[in-house]
């Protein structure tokens, strides 16, 4: 009988990847831990931290984070950095659900975190949490670029110990009774 160098039982060409053996699973998290395409969906001043941490002082792409992708559908982690209104929680659905899977969120700031200094505003959506599931919050009015770095750093952490066709299901799960129009996001 013939043997290959490793006793890695290789997947079969188009078998879902959650049926892939273990050290396949853990090879895929490591490419995609540092491989994130990320769409910034700026909205507020924290977006102005957000392009700060992607310049060359504190320089994110290090972390294998590749900013300013095209648009949602070719990004894998969408950063929310704003004041979420009610107004944009339809748009803000829309674009996450152009996401391919498996796609992550980080929640930037205060605002998108809880609806931060406007927290008792008419117009203001207490939390992007409330539209999209969250991977990440990083917390701050304005939180720093380095905060940002944290974050990413704790979402990579999360990437590398995932089962590809878990994640997806708790996507799914958390996803499944989120309002699917401005008029439906719950008051705080
Ligand atoms: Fe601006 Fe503070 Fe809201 Fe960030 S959390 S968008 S800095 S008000």
């Amino acid at each position: 009988a013939r043997h290959t160098s490793t006793d890695l039982p290789l997947p079969r060409v188009g078998a879902p990847v959650e049926r892939a053996p273990r050290a396949v699973q853990v090879v895929l998290n490591w490419g995609r831990k540092y491989s994130l395409w990320v769409f910034n969906f700026g909205l507020a001043c924290c977006a102005i931290e957000f392009i700060s941490a992607s310049m060359a002082r504190h320089d994110f792409i290090r972390l294998g984070v590749i900013p300013f992708a095209p648009g949602p559908r070719q990004s894998d982690l969408m950063v929310v950095s704003g004041t979420v209104t009610d107004k944009m929680a339809p748009a803000i659905r829309r674009l996450y659900e152009q996401m391919p899977e498996p796609k992550y969120v980080i929640s930037f700031g205060a605002c998108s975190n809880s609806g931060g200094p406007y927290w008792d505003s008419y117009s203001v959506t207490k939390g992007v949490d409330q539209l999209i599931p969250v991977d990440v919050y990083v917390p701050g009015c304005p939180p720093r670029p380095e905060a940002l770095l944290a974050g990413i750093v704790k979402l990579q952490e999360q990437i590398a110990t995932e089962t590809p066709g878990r994640a997806r299901a708790r996507h799914a799960d958390r996803y499944a009774d989120r309002p699917v129009s401005a008029g439906e996001v719950t008051r705080g």
